[in-house]
């Protein structure tokens, strides 16, 4: 393991260069009517000799490097670029969403950077949404309480991602503004099996609705959790049950075909 770890440390500085990284998306869908909405990019490392490495794996590695600030504009260019090429192709709605790491947010250039990538995609700001963690706003609060005003004025969008797993503070809701909150998977796991864990989705999804924050659920993998989310009102849906994260040729099929095929399944009605 420290053998493939060294070599994870200094193929990392090469990958940008090599095109080794590539993004696969994942479909949000609205629970109402099981359309998709929008997509969240998920980073992979393609390596030479490894295969198809998860975030997981080398992303802690990306910011202890500060490899991630490149890294991650990347990831924002190619994202922009691609939601570009799907409003061209007919599905003009659409809206990516792209995780941001602390080191990111952070970076001075951060403002500079998600302006110029909008200018050169040709897309507008609303179509871009910015995921951060508790622990990415926790460290210097008022300063990123600063940097998420500033990024709200260009008029992108963001959401609070894994919700539940760290302080769930209240005070982060009330601080910054938020559009979505996304529940962690570990929360919507049990919600069919676990009552106490079913209330705290309910209690998370009315706090979030009286907030005017719109509520996605993560890691949704059965027709039971989607029901139970539809009847709790639950915005948006995001998980294996509707579809795994795909490459862009996949994902371009998908769409062509999901209201055939899938807005069905994805869907709950009254
Ligand atoms: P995340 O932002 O919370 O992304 C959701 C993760 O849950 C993804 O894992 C996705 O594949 C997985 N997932 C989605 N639906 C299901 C499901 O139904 N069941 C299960 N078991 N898993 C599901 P992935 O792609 O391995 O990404 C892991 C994490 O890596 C992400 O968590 C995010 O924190 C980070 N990450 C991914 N791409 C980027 C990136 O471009 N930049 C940064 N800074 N972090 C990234
Ligand atoms: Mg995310
Ligand atoms: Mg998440």
């Amino acid at each position: 393991r420290a053998a493939r770890q060294l070599e994870l440390e200094t193929g990392l500085r090469q990958a940008l260069d090599q095109q080794e990284f590539v993004l696969h998306y994942q479909p949000l869908v609205d629970v109402k009517t099981g359309r998709i909405i929008g997509m969240e990019a998920l980073l992979r490392w393609q390596h030479p000799k490894f295969g198809l490495i998860p975030p997981l794996e080398f992303i802690p590695l990306a910011e202890d490097t500060g490899l991630i600030v490149s890294i991650g504009e990347w990831v924002l260019k190619t994202a922009c670029a691609q939601i570009k090429v799907w409003h061209d192709t007919g599905f003009p709605a659409l809206q990516v969403a792209v995780n941001l790491s602390s080191k990111q947010l952070r970076d001075k250039n951060l403002i500079n950077v998600v302006k110029q990538v909008l200018k050169e995609a040709g897309i507008e700001a609303r179509y871009l949404d910015l995921e951060l963690t508790e622990s990415v706003l926790m460290h210097d609060m008022d300063l990123a309480v600063t940097i998420l005003k500033e990024l709200k004025a260009v008029g992108v969008s963001f959401s609070l991602d894994d919700f539940g797993t760290g302080y769930s503070s209240l005070s982060y809701l009330k601080h910054f503004p938020i559009d979505y909150l996304k529940i962690d998977r570990s929360f919507i796991q049990d919600i069919t099996t676990d009552l106490f864990g079913a209330g705290i989705v309910r209690a998370i999804i009315v706090m979030a609705h009286t907030l005017n924050i719109k509520v996605v659920a993560e890691g949704v993998e059965s027709y039971e959790q989607l029901a139970f989310l539809r009847t709790e009102g639950c915005d948006l849906t995001q998980g294996y049950y509707c579809s795994r994260p795909l490459t862009v040729e996949i994902f371009t099929e998908l769409l062509q075909d999901w209201d055939r095929l899938r807005a069905g399944k994805c869907s709950i009605k009254d």
